[in-house]
């Protein structure tokens, strides 16, 4: 059997329903963290020690939507595992998460009676015994018919005991279902620039709300290093939050993304690459501006996944590159690695680190557009047919480096997928210095042997 994909947003509430013995728990177990998900029982058992104490249900609710309310206050994807049989029960969830400005999501477990019946009684736990489950499950078959038309929720679906173990969840960035995208080199605060390159693949600015959109439905997809060392992060930062929220872009976090977020979690940060240029920007902005600039980054990109995973596993898009057999984790060491690239230590005396070119080992199936290293030398081509301006750049086993160093005076450049054509805008200043940068823009290009764009 196929799998199934729940897709979510970074921050919903995806609320259980279902009787007692259906599985909520022990599907809340399987795909989610201990955190995340608010279970009734627990909370019973909070208040009084019980996990079956009904008579405390109206506290042990009262604590589980005070939790709720502060998870979503601070952007946390959150599960409720509940019944969640009454209209009321789930209105109040609804009411919960609306004040946060948070979808709420229905998984509905359908499972039979006598299923959920034989499952509690081989409960070694507790039981809770055939006349209560049988009472629920009158409740819940209304249940399930009210769901279909609520409009209150963003989203309902249901597994079934044949469908339950197939299905796979999916979060955030990776949700989206688009197979046509517009791959974003290392912006670092290149504002003008990434407008002009916008403009360039044609994306209409929306009268209502100012967010570009492309008239065929293509994607913008950044690949990390928004901010520092340009002229105006916050302005890179506050589209690509919007953007993002909106489900118009996608964005795989860089390293100077990535200690941004630990700046803004209050980390102790060394304000160095350019990071210092942003916080003046940052400082320069109304405390309001400030505030709701950091909910969003937090929200919307700080909870992007290590890398993005598109066109069913054919494109992948990680900020510094990744390993063929990493694809699709999640853990430290692929965090390093699509954060930094392949680093094999560091130089002794200055300290850099020195980067292995894992690009010339990947064999991988995957096509992977990543950024990080700007391109030593550009090379402007134009398409004569069209008249589109872009730099070459060079595929090396289905990989291709779209960091063309626009804030140091290069080219910022995308990659349209999958038509695999290159767009490129050149900066308009040189805002900071690199080693053997600026670019000598005339200077010959050696033909790369595996291919070039
Ligand atoms: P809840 O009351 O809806 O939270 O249900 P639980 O997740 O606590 O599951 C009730 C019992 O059914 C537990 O003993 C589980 O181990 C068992 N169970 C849960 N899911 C399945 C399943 O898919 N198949 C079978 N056979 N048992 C399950
Ligand atoms: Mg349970």
């Amino acid at each position: 059997m196929e799998p199934i994909t729940l897709s979510y947003p970074p921050v919903a509430v995806l609320m259980l329903v279902g009787p007692s013995g259906a599985g909520k728990s022990t599907f809340a177990a399987t795909h989610f963290l201990p955190t995340e998900v608010l279970a009734s029982d627990e909370f019973r058992a909070r208040v009084a020690d019980d996990a079956s104490a009904q008579h405390v249900t109206e506290d042990a609710f009262a604590l589980l939507h005070f939790t709720l309310d502060l998870r979503l206050k601070h952007r946390r994807f959150t599960v409720v595992d509940s019944t969640a049989l009454k209209p009321s029960a789930r209105a109040q969830i609804v009411e919960t998460a609306n004040k946060r400005y948070v979808p709420v999501y229905a998984l509905v477990l359908d499972v039979p009676l006598d299923e959920c019946v034989r499952r509690d009684a081989r409960r070694t736990d507790r039981t809770v015994g055939e006349k209560v489950i049988a009472r629920q499950y009158v409740t819940f078959e209304q249940a399930r018919r009210e769901l279909q038309k609520d409009k209150s929720l963003a989203g309902v679906q249901v597994l079934t005991p044949e469908t339950v173990h197939h299905a796979q969840i999916v979060r955030g960035a990776s949700a989206v279902s688009g197979n046509r995208f517009d791959i974003i080199g290392d912006v670092h605060g290149c504002y003008t620039e990434l407008c002009d390159l916008l403009n360039d693949l044609r994306y209409e600015w929306g009268e209502k709300d100012g967010l570009p959109r492309h008239p065929e439905g293509r994607l913008p997809v950044f690949v990390g290093d928004l901010a520092d060392r340009g002229p105006d992060s916050t302005a890179v930062l506050k589209l690509a939050c919007r953007l993002v929220a909106a489900g118009l872009a996608l964005f795989a976090p860089g390293n100077h993304d990535d200690k941004l977020f630990r700046f803004l979690k209050g980390g102790n940060v060394t304000r160095t690459h350019g990071l210092d240029r942003t916080i003046a920007q940052w400082d320069a902005l109304p405390e309001a501006e400030r505030n709701t600039l950091t909910t969003d980054i937090l929200t919307y990109l700080a909870t992007a996944p290590t890398h993005l995973v598109l066109d069913d596993g054919k494109l992948v898009v990680a900020h510094a590159g990744i390993r063929d057999e990493w694809i699709g984790q999640h853990h430290a060491s692929v965090k390093s690695f699509t954060l930094y690239g392949d680093v094999r230590g560091f130089e002794p005396g200055t300290n850099k680190p020195v980067r292995h070119d894992w690009a010339s080992e990947y064999t991988g199936p995957a096509f992977i557009a990543y950024g990080h290293t700007p391109s030593p030398v550009l090379e402007w081509q134009t398409d004569d047919a069209t008249g589109r301006r872009y730099v070459r750049l060079p595929i090396v086993n289905g990989t291709v480096n779209l960091d063309t160093g626009c804030v140091f005076g290069g080219a910022l450049t995308a990659l349209r997928y999958p038509e695999h054509e290159l767009y490129s805008v050149p900066a308009r200043a040189v805002y900071a210095e690199h080693e053997g940068l600026p670019y000598s823009l005339t200077e010959g290009f050696q033909t790369p042997e595996q291919g070039v764009y």
